[in-house]
């Protein structure tokens, strides 16, 4: 069956170079379209109707067999054999729970984990695990989405909604109504208002690239805000993400004693103590509050 789809495309095709000069243009564009039918039909075929038989379920399973590696949208275009395929990939994302990204998404994180060689019409499965409690999540930013307020506005009220949650960026972008602005939103939320909004490369270096955590609705102190992202990762990554007084890690991290990791000041605002990384150092919240 395959075989004779390819063999078709070939047969076609040299019939059609054979004929070329006498062939006008409308006839050429013509004898390509069974072949464009044909490609398709290969395409469609690939994956055994029994692993998955709708065009939805063929992405899927692709998008599984390949996990976190960058999938292009024409890679989806030919083993699904439909055109509206992104339509399909927001389905999988918001109906059924799979984190998969975007590469116009990922462009405007621009943060440094937007640094990942994507181009706007690639795609990502950053994980083989579906998350169940997406299609929840998706629903409330929904509503939040269709409230009033600024873009500002409506991401805080989804973060404090999903407090301690893995948020992904598509979410975001989806409350923001595709504004591309809601990254700067973010960063804003963390940096200026003082929101322990968290990447892997702001204080959570084992989550994956696209996730936002807000670990609690609690603002920093107005003197540890306006740090800004670079210097907060050049800390952190100088401090290997662990508590300098006591030790604490991520990885140390359980429900009885639910820590994170903060930056604190030697040398504090009032006293002439600058946002630089040789001013600050990585505490857990447990020694910071001590040091206050
Ligand atoms: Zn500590
Ligand atoms: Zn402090």
């Amino acid at each position: 069956m395959k075989n004779s789809m390819i063999s078709n495309v070939i047969i076609k095709s040299e019939d059609i170079l054979r004929n070329l000069d006498k062939m006008s243009l409308r006839e050429v564009v013509l004898s390509v379209i069974p072949i464009y039918d044909q490609l398709r039909g290969f395409g469609k075929s690939l994956i055994p109707k029994e692993d998955a038989s709708s065009a939805r379920d063929r992405i899927i399973f692709y998008f599984k067999k390949y996990p976190e590696i960058i999938i292009n949208g024409n890679e989806l275009l030919v083993i699904s054999g439909i055109q509206d395929y992104p339509r399909r990939v927001r389905e999988l994302r918001c109906e059924l729970g799979w984190r998969i990204v975007s590469g116009i998404t990922m462009l405007e994180e621009v943060d440094g984990d937007g640094q990942t060689g994507m181009k706007p019409d690639d795609y990502m499965l950053l994980s083989i695990i579906q998350d169940r409690d997406a299609a929840y999540r998706w629903k409330t930013a929904n509503d939040i989405r269709n409230s009033k307020g600024t873009v500002k506005e409506r991401i805080l009220t989804y973060f404090k909604e999903n407090e301690g949650k893995e948020i992904q960026n598509e979410e975001l972008k989806y409350i923001a109504r595709n504004a591309s602005e809601w990254a700067r939103r973010v960063r804003e939320l963390r940096t200026e208002d003082g929101y322990k909004i968290m990447t892997r490369t702001t204080g959570r270096p084992d989550l994956p690239v696209g996730i936002y955590v807000l670990i609690d609705s609690v603002q920093l102190p107005r003197h540890d805000r306006k740090i800004l992202d670079h210097v907060r990762l050049t800390v952190l990554s100088r401090d290997k993400y662990s508590c300098q007084e006591c030790g604490w890690r991520q990885d140390d991290w359980h429900q009885a004693d639910p820590r994170h990791i903060e930056l604190h000041h030697k040398t504090q605002h009032k006293d002439g103590g600058a946002n630089t990384a040789e001013n600050l150092i990585t505490l857990c919240n447990k020694c910071h509050k001590k040091k206050h």
